[in-house]
């Protein structure tokens, strides 16, 4: 096996059991390594630190399967992660019975790369690094092992593939397309993912727990669901009780889909028919032609997609953050809500948090935290990969 030897000082990510080693901490590799391979890091003074995955393509050069040296990478230690991720599912009772479900979250599940979700009983994966690519044919063993799932499809046509030299892959792993649609219920809703063309794996599982909380908070409310996707909070709205809904977004499959979900749910789709509006639009546009026209809502949700990737993206995604919360605290009626996301890793919590605040007070009105808002529990954080916590948002009273 190569060893992937580090510049003096370099380890200590590793003592802080970080799984990323970036290409400025890596003096040399000794032997030779294939994309993918497992390598030994080690420190400059020639101490093994742990078993990694090496992809020479990234700038992330290698990232740790194991810090413990004396485990072998092989199908067992991926049936072992496999398996411990679906366990730490099935110890929180918050998640019994979920239909749609994260099985595997990358870095903070000990599978860096990894991404699994299962939806009733199928499950898609999609392989982002190098090293989970390597072993794709474990991970799928493993995942039927510990699932009994039907079918695994791989989507693993992701942009940052692109980074670690990978093409797009996607297709069926484990048995074969279903006959008819996917549909999952999520709090008493039905919703069809469409995991062929959908985003990610087809559905925003990590705003499952938001979703719940929204439908308790509309009752009578008159609500605006921006970058509404597949409809996942406006269905949730409407089985509150909402007075009506007003949905956007600018991806017209998108809100096809939208309008076939609530389709699915008659018994929404019967009583609100006349206020509900699946709205194709530019969001930034559109919430300036509202405010033109003198409208306003009782309730805001703001889930924009990743205006900032990374760090070095952060100017320009605050502007964008600045811009539609400034719009949306502008257009609440007085002590109305925002439910505001970012999902940038790029924004931190302290940051994102510094925005809304600088919006409320351009907007001229008082905003208030009800409660802080992050990502379901089936989207852990490893407190030692703080990158995890992508997903965070604030639900604010506007006075
Ligand atoms: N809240 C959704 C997920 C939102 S994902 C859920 O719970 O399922 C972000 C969405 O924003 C995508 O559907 C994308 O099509 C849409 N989008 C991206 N940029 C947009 C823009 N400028 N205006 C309107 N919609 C946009």
């Amino acid at each position: 096996m190569a060893e992937l030897i580090l510049h003096r000082g370099k380890e200590r990510s590793l003592f802080k059991r970080h799984p990323w080693l970036f290409d400025t901490a890596v003096a040399r590799l000794s032997g030779h390594a294939r994309p993918g391979d497992t390598v030994t890091v080690q420190s400059a003074d020639g101490r093994p630190l742990a078993k990694a995955a090496y992809s020479p393509h990234s700038k992330i050069r290698a990232r740790v399967w194991s810090f413990d040296v004396t485990t072998t990478i092989d199908h067992a230690f991926f049936k072992r992660r496999v398996a411990e991720a679906v366990a730490r599912r099935a110890a929180l009772p918050e998640l019994a019975g979920q239909q749609g479900l994260r099985l595997i979250h990358a870095e903070s599940d000990g599978l860096p790369g990894v991404i699994a979700d299962k939806y009733g009983d199928t499950v898609v994966v999609q392989l982002t690094s190098a090293g989970a690519d390597k072993w794709r044919a474990a991970i799928v063993a493993a995942l039927q092992k510990a699932t009994g799932c039907a079918r695994i499809y791989e989507r693993s046509d992701s942009e940052v593939r692109g980074l670690e030299g990978l093409e797009p892959v996607t297709g069926w792993l484990h048995g074969a397309a279903p006959a008819g649609e996917i549909i999952i219920e999520e709090h008493g809703v039905k919703m069809a993912v469409d995991i062929v063309v959908g985003h990610k794996t087809g559905f925003y599982l990590d705003q499952r727990d938001n979703r719940r909380l929204l439908a308790g908070f509309s009752a009578g409310r008159r609500v605006l669901n921006c970058f509404c996707y597949t409809g996942g909070f406006s269905l949730q709205a409407l089985a509150g009780g909402a007075a009506s809904v007003l949905s956007i977004d600018s991806s017209q499959p998108a809100l096809q889909q939208a309008a076939a979900n609530l389709a699915l749910n008659p018994q929404l789709a019967a009583a609100r028919a006349h206020d509900v509006e699946w709205r194709a639009a530019n969001v930034f546009d559109e919430l300036r032609k509202l405010k033109a026209v003198g409208e306003s809502f009782d309730l805001i949700v703001l889930d924009p997609p990743k205006f900032a990737p990374s760090a070095s993206h952060a100017e320009r995604a605050s502007r964008a953050y600045k811009d539609i919360n400034l719009l949306a605290c502008k257009l609440l009626t007085p002590g109305g809500l925002l439910m505001t996301y970012s999902c940038s890793g790029g924004i931190g919590l302290e940051l994102f948090q510094k925005i809304v605040a600088s919006a409320a007070i351009d907007s001229g009105r008082t905003a208030r935290i009800v409660k802080r808002l992050q990502g379901s529990a089936d989207h852990p954080v490893d407190l030692a990969f703080p990158e995890g916590e992508y997903l965070k948002g604030l639900l604010l009273q506007v006075d």
